[in-house]
């Protein structure tokens, strides 16, 4: 019989980092910056806990309630675990679905790449970390327009530098050849995200086929000077949600030489709301995808052998992935509209409110100014912080600053998104915000 083991109680010295906290972890891990939206979401869930009825638009995520996966996946994880897929899967990922995303890209996008240019991890996260470990040493360039998701943390992360650049909301926060250009040279990496977190805007051909120019014509200079080339992280993995009309474009589709550069960033993840299930991929050149799967196998974010299988029956089924995306689609519209012509009405009764046409993703950018203007509690809102902190307590409605997407200025543009609201909380939430921004002074 086994004896009972008195446990040493080790809560305090758990807890107490020392004299010297600093000390304890790496200068990366120390300067790591935490993400901006889970704290906002923080405060959010006090508010909820208290009894507030709070419109939540600052997720990036999907409530299941509202947006549940497609049953085809539900079914296909359930069976792959009656049947036995629970071992490690290979460090590259399961090879019918590697084979399944080579046929998904040549279908949907027109892309014919070998299996070999294929890696699935566990998302799209890891598989962004080991892009930047796999091509940036220490002190490489990393250029990425602003407003854009996470890449400055990426940057810290490999001990990059960062180049940020500003985009203007009248190229709808897209970068333009022009804009890059003082950038591109010496650089490393190029990241870019269409349709794009936070914007909810989608490059068009005419600005991307510019950009992919620019990067041939930089790597083309490098080759007779024998330099490294420059890379782009092409992030679409938002590029099955777009409004109609909105079309998605890709480097290698413009110009076929960029398949040498570009590795793309993509799953299923936001294409079939599953971000819980952590499947994504990489496509890319073939030396390049070899070396990242080598980075990833230690790390060992590969994505669970159950779901890397019900994959496969998903994207081999292009009916089950229509019949899914036109429900899925209209949920995302409905409440994009809502919210699109809500502020439309606004900014028409003169509240300094405007917002951009939604034409991807699960975002809209709104700009909310009231600078200078004064609450009735007394406050002059000044910032951006102040703004969001308004609307939250004045008319319950959770908003993120563009600061949290690298944006430096308070210009008052805000990310709203729409994956865990219902429309009807959108519709009860915009009196609340036209109340609020009509009591000030
Ligand atoms: N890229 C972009 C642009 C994103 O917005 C996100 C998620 N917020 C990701 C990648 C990460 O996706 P995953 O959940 O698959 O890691």
């Amino acid at each position: 019989m086994a004896t009972e083991r008195t446990a040493a109680d080790l809560t305090e010295l758990a807890q107490d980092p020392g004299p010297d906290p600093r000390g304890r972890v790496s200068t990366m891990a120390a300067g790591l910056v935490g993400s901006e939206i889970l704290k906002i979401a923080s405060e959010i869930r006090v508010l909820v806990a208290g009894g507030r009825s709070v419109c939540n638009l600052t997720v990036g995520d999907f409530d299941p309630r509202q947006f549940p996966i497609p049953e085809r996946l539900t079914a296909a994880v359930e069976a792959a675990l009656r049947h036995g897929e629970t071992n490690y899967p290979p460090s590259d990922g399961v090879l019918r679905l590697r084979r399944a995303v080579q046929r998904f890209y040549e279908r949907e996008l027109g892309l014919s790449y070998p299996e070999e240019s294929v890696l699935i991890a566990g998302g799209a996260r890891p598989l962004i970390y080991c892009i930047f470990r796999t091509v940036c040493d220490p002190g490489d360039k990393v250029v990425y327009p602003v407003p854009s998701w996470n890449n400055n943390h990426y940057v810290h992360l490999v001990g990059g530098v960062d180049a940020p650049v500003p985009c203007r909301p009248e190229d709808g926060f897209m970068p333009t050849r022009e804009a890059l250009r003082d950038s591109l040279p010496g650089a490393r990496l190029l990241c870019l995200n269409s349709p794009l977190n936070p914007a909810g805007t989608a490059i068009e051909r005419g600005a991307l086929l510019g950009v992919c120019e620019a990067i041939l014509a930089e790597n083309e200079t490098r080759g007779r000077r024998g330099e490294r080339p420059l890379y782009l992280m092409y992030d679409q993995i938002y590029w099955m949600l777009r409004s109609a009309g909105t079309e998605h474009v890709t480097p290698p589709e413009l110009l076929p030489e960029m398949a040498r550069y570009t590795i793309f960033v993509d799953g299923i993840s936001k294409a079939f709301a599953a971000t819980g299930l952590r499947v994504g991929w990489t496509v890319g050149p073939v030396d390049l995808v070899s070396r990242m799967s080598a980075v990833l196998g230690h790390i060992g974010a590969w994505a669970p052998r159950p779901e890397q299988v019900a994959t496969v029956d998903l994207l081999e089924d292009p009916e089950a992935i229509r019949a899914f995306h036109t429900g899925f689609q209209r949920g995302i519209e409905e409440r994009m509209e809502l919210l699109y012509r809500g502020f439309q009405a606004l900014k028409q009764r003169g509240l300094p409110v405007d917002c951009l046409p939604p034409a991807g993703a699960i975002y809209l950018s709104a700009r909310i100014a009231p600078f200078g203007r004064t609450t009735p509690a007394g406050v002059t809102l000044e910032t951006n912080e102040e703004v969001r902190r308004y609307l939250l307590e004045a008319a319950g409605i959770g908003v993120v600053p563009f600061q949290a997407f690298g944006v430096p200025e308070d210009r008052g543009w805000f990310r709203l998104s729409v994956g865990a609201v219902s429309p009807a909380e959108i519709e009860a939430a915009l009196p609340r915000l036209a109340d609020a921004l009509a009591a000030l002074r």
